[in-house]
Parts: structure tokens; C-alpha cells; sequence
């Protein structure tokens, strides 16, 4: 009578945990219930959840695969190899981003992504629009892009020297568009001016890739998002908050939430788990990301601002470069390729700094991956709970399981890992993607090619 049934474990309902089995058809949840033995023996193929919490499958709403940044640096997990680590390990939907030239526009940049990813994608995903100019004709572009079910836009207030950076003008024009569209405007906040000068500066006085942290102190993360937030707060517009690192900026985003800025923001297990001081050691360089690795007490803070509700999403900002070629930096740090890889860890290492640590509950720490993620991006309710009718995504997590972070037995391509060594606690047992078996105790078992497109439902105006 069902095509799968997920049985025996503790499962998070809209209603809170329940020893409730999971029932799939077509797809989708049909039931969730009791099962009995006569109504198991019926179902086409029965998973054991036993000593487990059943989740919604995760999503990760910020994912970098098949990245080119110069000559040589393709990131090296692609479209594949990237949704195989991100399945492993529990996430079923990635939302990666448009890569457009200059000149191109949103919507051909859009297609040529999809052309990329559709043939490839072993879990689901979508796209963000990434814009690093705006012409007024391209206003009916994101019209359409809506349509397609692609109602978000990412601008960048930094990148200068690149040409992509968007100044006040263009953020404010862009979220006004987004208000009447539907849009939410992702924005990297940092303060461009700032990073300039402090780079100067660092380069003359901090030796290595420590000089990252100097050239990127947390006022310049902090005053861009305070400017950001208040530009959203005239517009009354969506306005979303990437990779945030600092403490601070998580206080201005609850600030501002209870006055009612239509504002969200995320952070990163990479902000939460790994502290600046390693940018000292002599490969010091291998943990170079944009907004660099803080200070202990930025960790705990953020923690904390987790626990407390401040944010509303946990990403990985998976952008993974092999050694070789953040060996090529040549000990200038403004030449290292920025980026961690982060899917197969993410949800390990947040779970191990959450409710293992008793920083927070189970359910939080699950909504953080999944409910929390697909209402601010459009998936919600296909997407981010059990309860049926929606998409059968089912993650079978294993909250006692310790293991090892080695390099050689994850899914990714690269030959390092960010958290190599570290015992983590929790890990995913089963991993199903609309009714389908994709990953067993952490490994790709899935068919090839199996993910799909989602489109997304554009957002309310505040
Ligand atoms: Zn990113």
C-alpha cells in the first residue's frame, strides 16, 4: 500500500517529536502514523529508524559547486560529485548561484546554470541570481525569473576590484524591485572602503594568511550589515544576510527583526567550529575564507545568538579548493582561493557544538537546516517538514554516533578537509530523497542524476 516507510524512530513532527513512522507515496508523505506489522509487511521497502531522530531531508541555501574564480580555480567538487557529498551526509536540497559574465544578463546566466546542473544533480537544488551589474532593461528579467521560480537575487557590497560590487544606490534599487516582485536580495555585507584600507595596512604589518583576519576586522562585516538592514528597512523590502560571522551582526539582525524589518540571517559551521588562530600555523592559508575564521568569543557568541532564535538558517558556503591550489597563494593573502568545504560536515559539526553541548535542542538545531531555510527561500511547505503531502525528503540521523573526519572517506573531491581529525557526534543512517534511497550510513548510494530543479515561491513584500 506505500512505496517506503521510514519505522521505529523519534520523529519531528509540526507538532513536536513523536514516536510516529513515516509513510511514503509517490513521493511524498502519505502518512504519518503507527504503522502495524501487517501494514509494514505491505510496503514495498521498509527502513529501520530505530534509536534515531527522523528529520526532514536538510537544505542548505547557500552552495558553491562548479565555481570558476581565475585561471585554475574551478572549485573541485562540481554539480555531481558536490550533491553526492551533500546527500551523504543528509542535505537534500542545495541552492547554489547563477555565474554571470560581464554584460551577461540574469536570465541567460539563469539557463546556462541549469544547462549545467539539471544532467548532474544528485539532490535536489535551486538557484540564487547573482548580479554584479544591473541594467534597467534587465528589470524583466527578474520578473521572469520569479516565474520561474527563482525569486532571489545576490549582490555583493564588496568586490570592487573584480566589478562586481553593488553600491547603496543599486542595493536600494534592487530591493525596491524585489518588494514589488517578490524578491528576496541576498546580500555578502562587508564594508569595501574599510577592507581596502585595512588591507593596506595589514600587509605591511601581519606576516601570512593572519593577515586575513587584520584586513577584514568584524567592524567591516558589522557596519555593512547595519547599512544594509536599515536600506532594506526604508524599502520595506526582503533583505537576507549571508555567511554572517560576527556576534554582532546577529544581534543587529534580531534588533531589527523585532522592530520589524523584513531582514533574516545566516551563519556558518565553518564561524561556529573553527577559530582564526589557525590562519597562524604554517598552512595557516588552507583555512582562508571571505568573512575570515574569528576569534573564540565570536564563536560562542554566535552560538548563543543561535540558541536565542537570531538567525534563521544554518549554510555551509561549500566552496572547496583542493591543496594545491591554495598552495598557489605565494604567501600573499590577498591572493589565496577564499572557501571551506562544508556539506558533509555541516550538519556533524552543528550538531556536535548544539545539542550535544546542550547549546541547544534537537528541534532547533533541526529546524535551523530545514524548516528554517525553506520559509525564507520559497520551498516551504513542499519542503522542511513531515507532514504529508509534502516532498518524502527524509533524514534518519543517528544522534550517538561518533566518528572521525577523514579526508579519503568522504564524498568530495578534495584531498584535505577543514575539520580533518575532529570527532564528531551524529551522523546521518538513512537519507531519502522523494521516496528514494539516496545515502546509507554516510556514504552515496543513490541512482546518478536523480536530483531535480525546485521552483521556489516568491516571497511577500515585508
Ligand atoms: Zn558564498
Amino acid at each position: 500500500m506505500y512505496d517506503l516507510a521510514v519505522v521505529g524512530g523519534k520523529t519531528l513532527t509540526p507538532a513536536g517529536w513523536r514516536r510516529l513512522d513515516v509513510a511514503v507515496r509517490g513521493g511524498r508523505i502519505a502518512a504519518l502514523a503507527r504503522l502495524s506489522r501487517r501494514q509494514r509487511h505491505l510496503c514495498r521497502q521498509v527502513l529501520d529508524a530505530r534509536d534515531c531522530l527522523v528529520l526532514p531531508g536538510a537544505i542548505d541555501p547557500h552552495v558553491h559547486l562548479s565555481l570558476t574564480i581565475g585561471p585554475g580555480m574551478t572549485t573541485a567538487d562540481d554539480f555531481s560529485s558536490g550533491t553526492r557529498a551533500a546527500a551523504a551526509a543528509g542535505i537534500t536540497t542545495i541552492i547554489d548561484y547563477t555565474t554571470p559574465e560581464p554584460g551577461q544578463s540574469p536570465l541567460s546566466a539563469f539557463r546556462a546554470r541549469r544547462r549545467l546542473a539539471d544532467a548532474r544533480v544528485n539532490c535536489d537544488y535551486s538557484l540564487h541570481n547573482v548580479l554584479i551589474e544591473f541594467r534597467p532593461g534587465w528589470r524583466r528579467h527578474l520578473a521572469r525569473l520569479v516565474e520561474l521560480g527563482a525569486p532571489s537575487v545576490k549582490l555583493f557590497l564588496i568586490y570592487d576590484e573584480r566589478g562586481w560590487r553593488s553600491d547603496d544606490a543599486r542595493l536600494v534599487e534592487i530591493m525596491e524591485l524585489g518588494r514589488r516582485l517578490g524578491l528576496v536580495t541576498c546580500v555578502h555585507a562587508e564594508n569595501n572602503d574599510l577592507i581596502r584600507l585595512f588591507t593596506a595596512r595589514a600587509g605591511k604589518r601581519v606576516r601570512g594568511a593572519a593577515a586575513l583576519a587584520a584586513a577584514r576586522p568584524p567592524l567591516a562585516e558589522e557596519e555593512a550589515v547595519q547599512r544594509a538592514i536599515l536600506l532594506a528597512e526604508y524599502c520595506r523590502s526582503r533583505l537576507h544576510l549571508v555567511h554572517l560571522s560576527c556576534a554582532g551582526s546577529a544581534a543587529a539582525v534580531a534588533a531589527a527583526r523585532r522592530r520589524g524589518v523584513p531582514v533574516s540571517g545566516e551563519t556558518c559551521p565553518q564561524y561556529l567550529a573553527l577559530d582564526g588562530s589557525r590562519l597562524r600555523r604554517s598552512d595557516g592559508h588552507l583555512w582562508g575564507c571571505c568573512p575570515p575564521l574569528r576569534g573564540r568569543g565570536q564563536q560562542a557568541g554566535l552560538l548563543r545568538a543561535l540558541a536565542r532564535g537570531w538567525l534563521q538558517a544554518l549554510a555551509t558556503d561549500h566552496c572547496a579548493f583542493t591543496r594545491a591550489q591554495k598552495d598557489s597563494w605565494g604567501g600573499d593573502f590577498t591572493r589565496i582561493p577564499y572557501g571551506l568545504a562544508g556539506l558533509e560536515t555541516s550538519l556533524a559539526v552543528t550538531h556536535t557544538l548544539g545539542p550535544v553541548a546542550g547549546v541547544m535542542s534537537s528541534s532547533q538545531w533541526a529546524r535551523l537546516h530545514g524548516e528554517g531555510p525553506a520559509r525564507l527561500f520559497g520551498l516551504w511547505p513542499r519542503k522542511g517538514r513531515l507532514a504529508p503531502g509534502a516532498d518524502a525528503d527524509i533524514l534518519v540521523w543517528d544522534p550517538r554516533l561518533r566518528w572521525r573526519v577523514r579526508p579519503q572517506a568522504l564524498e568530495t573531491s578534495i584531498d584535505w578537509n577543514p575539520y580533518q581529525g575532529r570527532l564528531l557526534q551524529g551522523r546521518a543512517r538513512l537519507v531519502v530523497l522523494r521516496g528514494v534511497l539516496l545515502a546509507r550510513q554516510g556514504r552515496f548510494c543513490g541512482p546518478s542524476g536523480g536530483g531535480r530543479f525546485q521552483k521556489r515561491r516568491p516571497g511577500r513584500g515585508s
